[in-house]
């Protein structure tokens, strides 16, 4: 595959076809969730605007400094020495950057992105197939790399470690093992659950990086560089008040700037103020400090329902008939960031301020005298 100078996408699939060049952005691996109007997750809105709006180069990427920091020399470093660069683990909840980071370093290392995902690699033949197109120092870009199944999972561990697959052909007496050489390639895995990463394929990358939620400041830097691009007029408090009620998350941002745009062209001149994000982002059921339906409903779920708690998850998500992992990816991160809920060795259990957000006043001390080996994790 001649090398153009820009990173090249392709996207590897499970339909035994192999890798086919496309130029586009790849197809999203997230499964879309109900409550779409402010989730991390991908949209195909998303993934139309998604290419115009992604950072191109490590100077235009907002903010996770330490983390871009030491990805930039270790790709200046192997680029200099022309070697592939060491397998790449990023890990952290969705919409932060990390595909977004994959995509940059191809384009540093100038090298092909092959993008594919966990579920999308379903059978061994898949994944023999996708290592032995690999040209040297391409990346080879795993999302949900936890979902990858055991089988897969044990052909990338020789492939990341020696770059050679071996695999059975025939059956029986006529089976024969065979030795692949691969290319020297970088894998870059990506996962919101690195807890679910088997202990020997997470010990095979050598570079290893968590991305946390964005502040309000990188947020509004994310929303003012978008409306730039989409050649829309804001004001930098107009920027801000989208930024607060963005979760943390860029592609939030990204997508709340689109409804407000909307709004501010059919309601108003289309300029966006704080005014006008405020109204718009409140008819879109956001609230002041960013929480959406989903987020809302589930605090007072636990703060009600189950009288702050302890609950399990599992049946949190069968009152709300909303799937587990949508609760454990999306919504419980950022209520537990912004400390509204704990988890605690019993379950899940609001904090004052939590209840207080729901409506419901709760007794300050009551979560820790109840259970005094609470965790906060994050
Ligand atoms: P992830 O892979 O973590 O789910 P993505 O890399 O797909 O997230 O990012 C989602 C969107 O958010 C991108 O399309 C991009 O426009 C925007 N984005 C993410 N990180 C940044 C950043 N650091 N600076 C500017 N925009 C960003």
């Amino acid at each position: 595959m001649p090398k153009t100078g820009r990173e090249k996408i392709v996207g590897a699939g499970a339909n035994g076809d192999g890798p086919s060049v496309d130029e586009s952005e790849p197809k999203a691996g997230s499964e879309a969730s109900r409550s779409e109007a402010i989730n991390p997750v991908k949209t195909e809105d998303d993934e139309r605007v998604g290419n115009a709006l992604r950072p191109k180069r490590f100077e235009e990427y907002v903010g996770q400094t330490m983390v871009v920091d030491s990805i930039s020399v270790a790709v200046k470093a192997a680029s200099r020495r022309f070697d592939a660069l060491d397998h790449v683990l990023l890990h952290g909840p969705p919409g932060l950057g990390k595909t977004t980071i994959a995509h940059i370093i191809a384009r540093e290392m100038d090298s092909r992105l092959v993008h594919t995902s966990g579920p999308a690699m379903e059978r061994p033949a898949d994944v023999v197939g996708i290592l032995s197109n690999l040209d040297e120092r391409d990346v080879l870009f795993i999302d949900e790399i936890h979902r990858l199944s055991s089988a897969v999972e044990e052909y990338l561990y020789s492939a990341m470690e020696d770059f050679r697959v071996d695999f059975t052909t025939g059956q029986g007496a006529f089976a024969k093992t065979i030795n692949l050489p691969l290319q020297p390639f970088t894998l870059i895995g990506s996962t919101t659950r690195v807890g679910m990463l088997s202990a020997p394929l997470r010990d095979r990358f050598g570079l290893v990086y968590h991305l946390d939620y964005y502040n309000e400041e990188q947020l509004t830097l994310v929303v003012q560089r978008s409306a730039k691009i989409l050649e829309v007029d804001i004001t930098e408090d107009g920027a801000a008040e989208i930024a607060r009620r963005s979760r943390g998350t860029p592609r939030i941002a990204n997508r709340l700037l689109r409804r407000v745009r909307d709004y501010a062209e059919v309601k108003h001149d289309g300029v966006i103020t704080q005014e006008i994000s405020r109204d718009a982002l409140q008819l879109e059921g956001v609230d002041k400090i960013g929480l959406d339906r989903l987020d809302r409903l589930y605090l007072e779920t636990l703060a009600k329902n189950y009288d702050g708690g302890p609950a399990g998850v599992n049946a949190l998500a069968a009152t709300l008939n909303e799937e587990q992992q949508t609760l454990e990816d999306v919504v419980e991160p950022y209520l537990l960031k912004i400390g509204f809920i704990l988890r605690t060795t019993q379950g899940r259990r609001t904090t004052p301020e939590g209840a207080k957000h729901a409506g419901v006043i709760q007794d300050p001390g009551a979560d820790l005298k109840s259970d005094p080996q609470q965790t906060r994790f994050l």
